[in-house]
């Protein structure tokens, strides 16, 4: 059951922000069919993301890393945006939202029609070569072109995700910062917040003055210290009516 009380403070918060921005993690997209890292029966009960999602497992052994990521590239390729990333790109639409910044490297939230996205992690749309540093399109991959290869040196490609041990892009990094810290409100949508740096961007946008409105299926780390309230329940169900309440009360 939603707490209908919350949904109409959410909206409340939302209508009189003068600028906000939705900080989003797996759990935004486990309705699409991607698994988070908790999700049971998911990719990650057979591929531990500390062994897998290591910088330095790639450069110990790129074909093993290639079996998690040929998974990983196959539920992205065909996962379809859910009502969570269609309800957030809606609020951008009507000017109630400024900024995307999101953690996963699924393309949903663009997908879904959403413009201004920050991808803190990366993205699946571009891959490099470690050995000989060239950078590659990988949107016109298909699976079978799997394990992708450097056309030039044919290492094994490595795409654009930021992997455990791996800085941030620092353009992604910077633009998150400043809008954490420019901001009124934020969504911290389907994310454990766990993962730093990303974890500090609502964490920043509190210490600023910001509202935290949380939406999670289960309290995290933020629950209680830095959000100023919970709703708890799936992204999927609880940001349509978000949006369907934003519309009733403007
Ligand atoms: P996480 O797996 O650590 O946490 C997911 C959170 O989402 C949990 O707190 C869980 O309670 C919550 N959740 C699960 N289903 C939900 C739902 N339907 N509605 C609302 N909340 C729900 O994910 P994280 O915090 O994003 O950190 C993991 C790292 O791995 C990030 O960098 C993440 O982007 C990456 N990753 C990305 C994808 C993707 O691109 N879709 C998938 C798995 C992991
Ligand atoms: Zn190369």
């Amino acid at each position: 059951m939603i707490n209908q009380q919350l949904i109409q403070r959410a909206a409340q918060d939302i209508l009189r922000s003068k600028k906000t921005i939705a900080f989003t993690g797996a759990g935004i997209s486990v309705e699409s069919g991607i698994p988070d890292f908790r999700s049971v029966g998911g990719l990650w009960e057979r591929f531990d993301p500390e062994e897998f999602a290591h910088i330095h497992a790639f450069y110990a052994d790129p074909a093993k890393v290639w079996l998690m990521l040929k998974e990983m590239f196959t539920l992205v390729m065909t996962a379809k945006p859910n009502p969570a990333h269609i309800g957030l790109a809606e609020l951008e639409q009507m000017g109630l939202l400024s900024t995307i910044i999101t953690q996963n490297v699924d393309g949903l939230h663009q997908a879904a029609g959403s413009k201004n996205v920050i991808e803190f992690h990366g993205s699946h749309r571009t891959l490099s070569c470690l050995k000989c540093n060239t950078t590659h399109d990988g949107t016109s991959l298909t699976i079978d072109d799997l394990p992708a290869r450097c056309p030039r040196c044919s290492s094994l490609l490595k795409p654009d995700v930021v992997f455990f041990g791996e800085p941030i892009p620092p353009k992604a990094q910077s633009y998150s910062f400043r809008e954490s810290n420019s901001c009124s409100a934020v969504l911290v949508v389907g994310t454990s917040a766990v993962v730093y740096p990303a974890a500090s961007i609502p964490i920043m946008a509190k210490q600023r003055g910001a509202m935290v409105i949380e939406i999670n299926m289960e309290p995290t780390p933020l629950t209680g210290q830095i959000s100023d309230y919970l709703i708890q329940g799936s992204a999927g169900k609880i940001i349509p009516a978000i949006v369907e309440e934003v519309k009733r009360q403007r």
